[in-house]
């Protein structure tokens, strides 16, 4: 039985970033700016250890975590990634493991990755306009790179494959339908993202939003939509699904439409912190727990009384007061 937290929502999802670093310097997410030659990553020996990581998640298991998202910053460049996967494929009762990566990396890993038991993947890909891309990802990494990422996901045998696109306006927004038209009639659901206010360094303001209503209608022009259920309560995208056949596509509608009210994730950091909410300020320190050693039955006591507690709801309540937080980065905590 999973613990709830102050809202009745369970432990359900679990986020583990596995690095900070980065190949890509997305400008929405790890600005070039602030994330420079001279900014501090976190040292090696910072990083959970892939036992340690073990270790927690099959802790988050017993409490209810049935499923675990892979994350990073990129976590295709931590290092033998395919030994943590092996590791975490295994473990009683998770039902569910997948991997978020911006594909560059994959024609050399989808292969290992998944004969070390990964089922599928998400690939973020904003645009198929080479030059918005490369403008996008500021560090002149083409299309070609990601699609044959994608393509290596396939021969591999990672399925479903999701493809995850952020929308800014101005930047890649004239780009969207091109986005649906290439994946439309194919097996892979692209998910558009409403632009968030993650973090503190992207100078994120509302103007830069498009709403999902506006994304969907301008699809749906051109590649007629209709809405499908979701799978399962507490799915993040909503779902539409074109009335020829081609497929389907999904949105994220953090801003527009917040779904705080489902949601079941919980997030690790690469050092070890848990954070009960991707708005978070700070986490709870569970590599101090885990190297003071404390056995599994007290970091288990430790996350369940942190969840019990939990209240966090921060996209129902944006508002100017908590923009103004000083909140975690994406590109530490996974998103
Ligand atoms: N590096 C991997 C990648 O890009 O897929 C995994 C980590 S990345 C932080 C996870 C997802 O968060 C990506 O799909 C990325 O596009 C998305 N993301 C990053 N910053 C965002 C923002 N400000 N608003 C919405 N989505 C964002
Ligand atoms: Fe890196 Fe992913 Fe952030 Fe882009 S979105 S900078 S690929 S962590
Ligand atoms: Fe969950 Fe926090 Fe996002 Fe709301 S704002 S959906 S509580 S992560």
């Amino acid at each position: 039985m999973a613990v709830q937290d102050t809202l009745g929502r369970p432990l359900r999802d679990l986020r583990i970033s596995v690095t900070d670093r980065c190949n890509f310097r997305c400008v929405y997410c790890m600005p070039k700016e602030v994330f420079g030659p001279s900014f501090q990553f976190l040292e090696r020996e910072e990083l959970l250890t892939y036992e340690e990581i073990v270790r927690l998640a099959r802790v988050f298991v017993a409490q209810g975590i049935e499923k675990v998202r892979i994350t990073g910053g990129e976590p295709l460049v931590r290092r033998d990634l395919p030994l943590l996967i092996e590791q975490l494929a295994t473990l009683d009762g998770l039902q569910d493991l997948t991997l978020t990566t911006n594909g560059a990396l994959l024609p050399a890993q989808a292969g290992p990755l998944h004969d070390a038991g990964l089922k599928r993947v998400t690939i973020s890909l904003d645009s198929l306009d080479d030059a918005v891309f490369r403008a996008m990802n500021d560090v002149n990494v083409g299309v070609d790179v990601v699609l044959a990422g994608i393509d290596s996901a396939r021969e591999a045998g990672l399925w479903p494959i999701k493809v995850n696109a952020v929308v800014k306006r101005g930047l890649n927004d004239h780009t969207i339908v091109e986005l649906a038209r290439y994946f439309h009639g194919t097996d892979v659901i692209v998910r558009f993202i409403e632009y968030m206010d993650v973090g503190t360094t992207n100078g994120w303001v509302l103007d830069h939003v498009v709403p999902a209503a506006e994304i969907v209608e301008r699809i749906h022009q051109v590649l007629p939509l209709e809405p499908i259920q979701a799978n399962y309560r507490g799915e993040v995208a909503q779902r539409y699904r074109y009335q020829d056949g081609g497929g389907e596509i999904g949105v994220i509608t953090s801003i527009t439409q917040p779904f705080c009210g489902d949601c079941t994730r919980a997030r690790l950091s690469p050092e070890g912190e848990l954070y009960t909410c991707l708005f978070g300020t700070n986490g709870f320190d569970l590599r101090a727990l885990l190297r003071s050693g404390a056995k599994d039955d007290e970091l288990g006591d430790a996350i369940a009384r942190l969840w019990g507690i939990r209240e966090d709801r921060y996209s129902d309540l944006r508002t100017e007061a908590t923009t103004d937080l000083n909140r975690v980065e994406m590109s530490h905590i996974g998103g």
